[in-house]
């Protein structure tokens, strides 16, 4: 595979537009509201403006929702791919020089629509007694769950056994994996 050398900007810039481009913002927007923002008590979050410092590490971080996201879109692995090519990683900061040598680029399909049912879904769930606990609950379960894939060859018995532990976990998300059966069966996903 060839090789090529790709700015650090450029790397945000692409990261923050695959997860436009797959509707993230909506299910932000929620997790925000209701408390779960990753970025709080962050030094370098400035009230109503935003992130001061956007690096590398925050970009290519996930939490639960946004990996369960990508998961069931099948965009997982390739962002997770890309992003083990780029050095420097840290917690909210990153030590990336300006240029690095990379051998995949970062390529996310338009699919904003799917992130608008998982919202809707997280928004009643907040919106019930207790919600915005069981909510961030869930969210670090997605992400430990969705983490133990990467210890098995995928299509083994554990494997298998991961997926269903996804899928039961992912109950409360229904309107949204309601639409992606729909979309599956018309062979849209
Ligand atoms: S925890 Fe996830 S959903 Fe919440 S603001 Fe951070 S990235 Fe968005
Ligand atoms: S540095 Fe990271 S955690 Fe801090 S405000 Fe920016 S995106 Fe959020």
């Amino acid at each position: 595979m060839a090789t090529f050398i790709l700015e650090k900007e450029t790397a945000i810039t692409n990261g923050l537009q695959g997860l436009q481009s797959v509707g993230a913002n909506n299910i932000c927007e929620v997790c925000i509201a209701s408390g779960g923002s990753c970025c709080n008590e962050c030094p370098f979050l400035k009230d109503k403006v935003g992130c001061q410092q956007r690096n590398i590490s925050c970009t290519a971080w996930l939490c639960g929702y946004l990996k369960y996201l990508l998961y069931e879109l099948d965009l997982l692995t390739h962002w997770n791919v890309f992003w083990e090519q780029v050095p420097g990683q840290s917690y909210r900061m990153d030590f990336t020089p300006d240029q690095f040598p990379v051998e995949l680029q970062l390529q996310i399909p338009e699919l904003p629509q799917y992130a608008a049912y998982i919202a809707k879904d997280l928004q009643q769930l907040v919106r019930q007694r207790g919600g915005a606990l069981i909510a961030f609950e869930l969210r670090e379960r997605l992400d430990r769950q969705i983490d133990r894939l990467d210890l098995y060859e995928p299509g083994s018995r554990s494997y298998k056994r991961v997926q269903k532990n996804i899928q039961k976990l992912a109950e409360p998300f229904s309107q949204f994996q309601q639409f992606v059966a729909a979309e599956r069966l018309a062979k849209r996903l």
